[in-house]
């Protein structure tokens, strides 16, 4: 017997019709002797709903008021949810956030969890009840309703099977589990059975938006053990987030490639080459809260030099105002810029004990014509700044290259 955290993401429990197939596919887990909590998220597209009223009435609404607003839509899927199983024939019972105690920090609209009170659940796991958690928000000391962020039903779901020590907690999605890449973009794209914390941390900061990135940092914290799978197809796999060091088996080296469209480049030009340079040139982006990725510094030559860097393309004008300001301070010749970029990433573990994968990414690039304009790394990700127009030629070419269509590779 196991306890186990159930997510069912919003286009599971988009319909009545949905919610009693989700309250099935959690009596079985029950019928074989499971103890279950199950987390789902608002009805598909209600939280959208819930924002765009909120804006009809303020362009700019009150983030508190705004969290009050949004954090209905899963109000209604725990009470539906509960009451599917009960017409099974199950004890059932929801909470809403405030009323487990899943205690958050005051920042509305992306708060995050402090601690989790897990006494009722418990209580009615022992007595025999499915307890249905709302996702997405929680309550700060001072009672207001927080949320946690778009997604962050998931990151509800990792937090719940942490504080209770639960021995799974599985994701249902509308994928069957994560994938080498975006089969949108590759068919032969495969599913991975397995993948570790470091890389699904990079594929989901990377842009492969199957779990919000809060919930695999928290499990990886918490040693939480997090699984993916379909909540269509029943019978699944799904995929397993493993921690590298439980690992016996043989990795492959590259695990996937991951892509964000959404980047933009800057460079100041002709940039006195003195120390505090990149200092005055980032820190009052840094001040603007603008997220930078990549950063180039040319070498120098007679005294001057050329400064990059990438941040994403809804903060470009931003981050491009505040350049064009500090250009006058430290006597830089020009500002340039190009918001159509991509980043392509070659993701997996394996690199930290095998050479010559950059130099592979590179040759695969280069015979396809396509430009490099920057380049990062780290022990477990190669990644390159791209013109746009090639992404999609970029990530087919290297999922071959990297024999990602293969089975077993
Ligand atoms: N309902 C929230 C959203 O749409 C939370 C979630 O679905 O995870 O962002
Ligand atoms: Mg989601």
């Amino acid at each position: 017997m196991a306890l186990i955290v159930q997510k069912y993401g919003g286009t599971s429990v988009g319909s009545t019709g949905r919610i009693k197939n989700v309250a099935k596919r959690v009596a079985r887990w029950q019928a074989q002797g499971h103890r279950l909590v199950v987390v789902p998220s608002a009805m598909s597209g209600e939280t959208n709903r819930l924002i765009a009223l909120a804006k009809e009435i303020s362009p700019n609404p009150d983030p508190r008021e705004l969290d009050v607003i949004a954090s209905t839509g899963e109000q209604v899927t725990i009470g539906l949810l509960s009451m599917a199983l009960m017409e099974l024939g199950l004890k059932a019972k929801s909470y809403t956030g405030a009323q487990v105690k899943v205690l958050t920090d005051s920042a509305f609209t992306k708060a995050r969890i402090i601690s989790i009170d897990d006494e009722r659940i418990r209580a009615d796991l022992a007595a025999g009840y499915i307890v249905v958690v709302a996702g997405f928000q929680g309550v700060d000391e001072n009672g207001n309703i927080t949320t946690l962020g778009r997604g962050g039903s998931d990151t509800s779901a990792v937090a719940l099977a942490a504080a209770l020590k639960a021995d799974e907690c599985q994701i249902y999605t509308d994928v069957d589990g994560v994938y080498t890449t975006d089969p949108r973009i590759v068919p032969e794209a495969r599913r991975l059975d397995s993948i570790t914390f470091e890389e699904m941390l990079e594929m989901a900061s990377l842009g492969s938006k199957v779990l919000q990135i809060r919930s695999v940092e928290f499990a990886g914290k918490y040693k939480v053990k997090l699984r993916v799978l379909s909540s269509f197809e029943e019978g699944g796999e799904g995929t397993l987030i493993t921690f590298e060091d439980d690992i016996k088996m043989e990795r492959p080296i590259i695990s996937g490639i991951a892509f964000n469209r959404d980047e933009a480049k800057l460079t100041v030009l002709g940039v006195p080459d003195r120390p505090g340079i990149a200092y005055q040139i980032l820190g009052p982006i840094a001040d603007a809260n603008i997220d930078v990725d990549m950063i180039i510094q040319n070498v120098g030559h007679d005294g001057m030099t050329d400064f990059s860097f990438t941040v994403n393309r809804n903060e470009y004008e931003k981050a491009k105002a505040i350049l064009e300001q500090v250009k006058g301070h430290i006597g830089a010749r020009e500002i340039a810029g190009d918001n159509r970029m991509a980043k392509v990433s070659v993701v997996g573990v394996g690199m930290r004990s095998h050479v010559g994968i950059a130099s592979k990414m590179f040759r695969t690039l280069a015979e396809e014509g396509i430009n490099i304009q920057m380049i990062s790394t780290s022990e477990i990700k190669i990644s390159v700044a791209i013109d746009e127009k090639y992404l999609e030629l970029a990530v087919r070419v290297l999922h071959k290259a990297f024999e990602l269509d293969q089975v077993g590779a």
